[in-house]
Order: structure tokens, then sequence, then C-alpha cells
């Protein structure tokens, strides 16, 4: 995916829905006033329900990040002690959860129950130790005599610097990883923000409540992606075609494809360059014409699904996609292909072996009872006769 479709996918998009959620709520507040303090234990629930299912499903960013908002919530709440044996300004809270956030945006996702836990809970103390350090120095400036402190030194130790570091810090990873999880972080530092900077707008119960739908959606999301989702290739898995056979009208054409003598590739060639091929396939078949849907069947083999298409109509489709992928020379690229720039991979390219591979297509269509096994049973018959006619070729 380009940088700019992946920053409006995993940042901006998120962070708009966010804003507007926050601009609906404003405007539902004015008209509506009495449901506010109902929702005060919500972000409780949310935290407590987002913590857990964050650990069963291994986002333990997310896990601390809702035990963190969970205790600064009580405290602001003054749900466990007091409000004034609380020793932090409100202006050092916001700097820690500031640092944190953006230490949970640059670390990844480890077991909680390994060394790793001790390590993120050292780095996010240090976070919080450096923040008070950084308050309690800009507080030591602002009490020294203006003359005594440059512009530039009274700048660099503002809030400004590590609120603009940690924003350009959450932004790059977000669009970087490009995670459910990584926008979640990024949707936590915009409100953190938002609540900080217009406190006046909407409770902090409220936007906490946002942030734990936003934590609970992800989690789902992700346990949603990990089900539906084949990790290799990133198309739909055997699965989600189980799902989406029971869901499907009475009018379809169904392909399954598969790459031939692959298991000769690969111990020609190794597994990794194996996967390679498989991922290249698959972004390959993606793009085939008449609104066909690709899913990995498993191993090797595909399957498209194209629904109202009569079989005449994704036949040249079908032929179209299994020339190209024919003609397409693989370039077996090698280590030092990494260490070159642009311009010198493609002289490195050029310099090495292609190969091509080739793929075979069994059609079937379906009208009226049938079910779709039995569908799936005839594309697999002219599949085999397309392998036992030479393979890469389509039959139907
Ligand atoms: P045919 O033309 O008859 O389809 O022959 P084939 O070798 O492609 O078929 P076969 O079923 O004998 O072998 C399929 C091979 O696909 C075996 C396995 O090594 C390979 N394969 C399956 N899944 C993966 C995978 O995820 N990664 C890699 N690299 N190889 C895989
Ligand atoms: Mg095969
Ligand atoms: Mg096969």
């Amino acid at each position: 995916m380009p940088v700019l479709t992946r920053s409006l996918h995993y940042l901006f998009a998120p962070i708009i829905i966010v804003f507007l959620c926050i601009v609906a709520i404003q405007q539902l507040a004015l008209t509506c006033q009495n449901w506010l303090p109902k929702i005060e234990q919500l972000p409780y629930y949310l935290f407590g329900v987002s913590a857990l299912l964050a650990l069963q499903f291994n986002s333990a960013r997310i896990t601390y990040l809702s035990l963190f908002l969970l205790i600064f919530y009580s405290l602001k709440q003054g749900a466990f002690i007091a409000d004034d044996l609380v020793i932090f300004s409100d202006e050092q809270a916001f700097l820690i959860g500031t640092f944190i956030i953006a230490f949970l945006a640059i670390s990844k996702d480890r077991s909680l129950f390994s060394m790793h836990f001790f390590k993120m809970i050292i780095g996010m103390i240090l976070c919080a130790l450096l923040a008070w350090g950084w308050h309690v120095a800009i507080n030591l400036l602002a009490s020294l005599p203006p003359k005594k402190i440059s512009d530039s030194l009274s700048l660099l130790l503002s809030l400004y610097v590590p609120i603009g570091v940690a924003c350009i810090v959450v932004c790059i990873f977000s669009v970087w990883r490009s995670t459910g999880t990584d926008s979640t972080i990024a949707i936590t530092l915009f409100v953190w923000l938002f609540g900080y900077y217009m406190p006046d707008q909407l409770p902090i119960s409220v936007l906490f409540t946002l942030i734990g739908i936003a934590y609970i959606y992800s989690i789902l999301a992700k346990s949603y992606h990990l089900a539906y989702r084949d990790e290799l290739t990133g198309l739909s898995s055997r699965r989600a075609l189980n799902t989406v056979a029971l869901s499907l009208n009475k009018h379809y054409s169904l392909a399954m494809v598969d790459i031939d003598h692959f298991k000769h590739f690969n111990d020609t060639y190794g597994h990794d360059v194996g996967d390679q091929v498989l991922r290249l396939v698959a972004a390959k078949l993606v793009k085939v014409q008449g609104g066909g849907k690709v899913y990995r069947y498993g191993g090797e083999e595909f399957a498209i699904v194209f629904e109202n298409k009569d079989i005449e109509v994704v036949l040249p489709h079908l032929e179209k996609l299994r020339k190209k992928i024919s003609q397409y020379d693989i370039v077996l690229r090698n280590e030092k292909r990494k260490l070159t720039s642009k311009a010198d991979r493609d002289v490195v390219d050029s310099q090495n072996p292609t190969v091509n591979i080739t793929i075979s297509i069994g059609v079937a269509e379906q009208h009226g009872e049938n079910s779709f096994d039995n569908t799936l049973k005839r594309a697999d018959k002219a599949l085999y006769k397309a392998k036992d006619n030479g393979r890469n070729c389509v039959f139907a």
C-alpha cells in the first residue's frame, strides 16, 4: 500500500472518525444533558474489559494503556485517594501520559507473561521520570529572571517540544506499522491532547468512554482478522469463504486456481522463495477483472467467486489472468538487494536469474438450488482436467 493510502487508512481516517464522534456527542450533550453523569462509571468497565480482552489476543500495548488510563481516571475521579493526596499536577500527569503513549507507540506487542513485562514496566517508569524531570526543568526556567535564559533554550524546554516529538513519533509508527493497534494508539494521543487542551468541551468520562470503545473495537477487529485473513498473502481465508458461501445468492461462478508444480518449485528454490511467490500470485489474483473476490483456499490453491456472473463472462478474465501470471518474470532476489538503493536494486535485479510459474484454473457455474459444496466439487473436477491437459490452462 502506498504511504498516502496507509496514512489515510491507519492514521487520518480513525482520528477523523473519533473527532466526528466528539462533535456529535457535543451536539447531543447540548440538547440532552442528563445522560452525561450516567456514563461516569463506563470507562471503568470499558478499560477493564479491554485490558482483559487485549490480554487474550496478545495486544499487550492495549492492556498497558487500558490499565494506565484506568488508574489515571480513578485518580482523577478521586476513586481511591482524595484529590489533595495526588502528588502530580495536571500538567505533570499530562506530560507523563504523553510520554507513555509515545513509548507504547514505539514498542512491540510482546507477551505479558515473559521478561518483556519487566522491561515494559521499567520503560514506562523511565518515561514517567523523564516527563517529571522535564516538567521540573520547565518550572525552574520559568522561575528564573527572563534575561538569564535565551529564547531558544526556553522554547526547547517548553511543553511543545516533547508533545510535538510524541505526535510525530506516534504518527510515523502508526503509518509505518499500519495495524489497528497502532491506529488506536494514535487515537489515544489525539483524545489525550484534546482532553487536556480543551477541557471544557467534553467531560473526561465521555472522552475515555470513546477511547475504551475504540480499544474494544480494535481488539475485536484484530480477532476477526486473525480468523478470516490469511497471514502470508493478506487474502481472505478459507473460513471467510465458508462464511460467504452461506450468504451467496443462487447465481455465481466459482474458479479454483492452483499453482503448477509448486512442490518442485519449493524443492528447487527453497520455502522462503516459495512464500514470496505465493504473495506475488495473490497480488496478481486480486487484480482479476469481472468483480471476482479472491480467497486463499489452502496451500497453493486459491478460490475466486464471481457473484451474479455467467461462466462465459468470467472465462476471458481468467484466461487473461493465467496468461499474465505465466508471462511474469519472477526475479530471484539475493541478500545484496536489501542493502542497495532503488537504482542499484534495478541493476542487481537485472543481473539476477528470473523464473516463471504457471497456474491451472477450473471453473464452475451455479444456477439454481445447487449447494456451494457441489459447485466447489465441479470447479475442482475442472481443475483436475486442466492439470491432466498439461497445466497452464483454464477448464470449465
Ligand atoms: P500440481 O501441478 O499437480 O499442483 O503439483 P504441485 O507440486 O503444485 O502440487 P502438490 O500438491 O504436490 O504440492 C503442493 C506444494 O505446495 C507442497 C508444498 O510444499 C507447497 N506449499 C503449500 N503451502 C505452502 C506455503 O504456505 N508456502 C510454501 N512455500 N509452499 C507451500
Ligand atoms: Mg499445485
Ligand atoms: Mg494443490
